[in-house]
């Protein structure tokens, strides 16, 4: 446990549908140095919002997987499986005040709209029962200035439309569980994968629908192919080897635009961590990375 003498609260959330790989890494790995850096804590925060997704052994090996890189993090692990209360609480509010209101249409129904919902059941006043629940979104562009990505807008309506925050099967959705978590946490710093930049607006609107303040943003690139296709599943990039962490590491660090010399390469793994620390520059990180694929291995 490092001790903290800034108000920096950074934190790392991982999903256990998989294990981590390089992409996860190079996220871990941005948001532990930019807090550690700025003498901040680190939270871990376990994303398990979504059993039947989940991969058996999954969060066992993503918290083997921290320890053996040499991460180390303030407090207890959070999970979100943990905390449907505070959700539920949220989600009747919204939906009392008519902020939020039930969805019956089947996915069927949806395909034509490629993906941003029509309002179909906007005015329908169903119950909540085996129905998803909707936000209503405003009519709004809504812009933020991410410290890598730079401005990034979304016009919401055009762009989003009424998303979802708690499913039909009644699991609540990532944008919700992760706004008020974050905001629980009293989270200063969001440093994750560009991935999800699209879904910062979102999350930028429950903010300010709940009342709650506004993190900074660091979006780290997303490792992609050669071929500027994502390392998804699909590629089926390998879960990180313990055995390979300080070159790994050092490996992040320089995706990260980060120069660590070769007197690192026989360094521990929490030797390269400590380098990072003092030498962290989060001005260097550039804004989209490719990896060629032989350096993956
Ligand atoms: N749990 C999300 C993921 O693994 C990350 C959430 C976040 O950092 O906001 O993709
Ligand atoms: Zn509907």
């Amino acid at each position: 446990m490092t001790a903290s003498n800034s108000s920096y609260i950074g934190r790392f959330a991982p999903t256990p549908s998989g294990y981590l790989h390089f992409g996860s890494l190079v996220a871990a790995l941005a948001s532990y140095l930019d807090a550690r850096a700025a003498g901040g804590r680190w939270l871990l925060r376990m994303e398990d919002l979504d059993p039947p997704r989940e991969e058996p052994g999954a969060q066992a090996a993503i918290l083997k997987a921290l320890e053996s890189y040499g991460f180390e993090w303030d407090g207890e692990m959070v999970r979100q499986s943990e905390r449907h209360d505070a959700y539920a609480d949220v989600l009747n509010r919204l939906f009392n005040h008519g902020l939020a209101y039930a969805c019956t249409c089947s996915r069927k129904q949806l395909e034509a709209y490629q993906g941003i919902y029509p309002g179909l059941c906007r005015n329908a006043g169903h119950g909540q029962d085996d129905a998803a629940i909707r936000l209503r979104v405003p009519e709004l562009e809504y812009h933020f200035n991410d410290r890598v990505q730079g401005e990034f807008r979304q016009h919401l309506g055009r762009e989003v439309g009424d998303f979802v925050i708690r499913r039909r099967d009644g699991l609540y959705a990532y944008q919700l569980a992760v706004v008020l978590d974050d905001a629980w946490q009293g989270v200063t710093d969001i440093v994750r994968g560009a991935d999800l930049l699209d879904s910062t607006p979102r999350q930028l609107y429950l903010q300010e629908l709940l009342g709650l303040s506004q993190p900074r943003y660091l979006h780290v690139p997303l490792i992609t192919q050669p071929d500027g296709n994502k390392l998804g599943k699909s590629y089926r990039s390998p879960p990180l080897a313990e055995d390979q962490a300080t070159a790994l590491l050092l490996r992040a660090l320089r995706a990260l635009g980060q120069m660590p010399g070769s007197e690192l390469d026989d360094a521990t793994p929490r030797e390269v961590l400590n380098w990072g620390i003092a030498h962290w520059d989060a001005g260097l990180i550039p804004r989209t990375l490719s990896v060629p694929e032989a350096q993956l291995r």
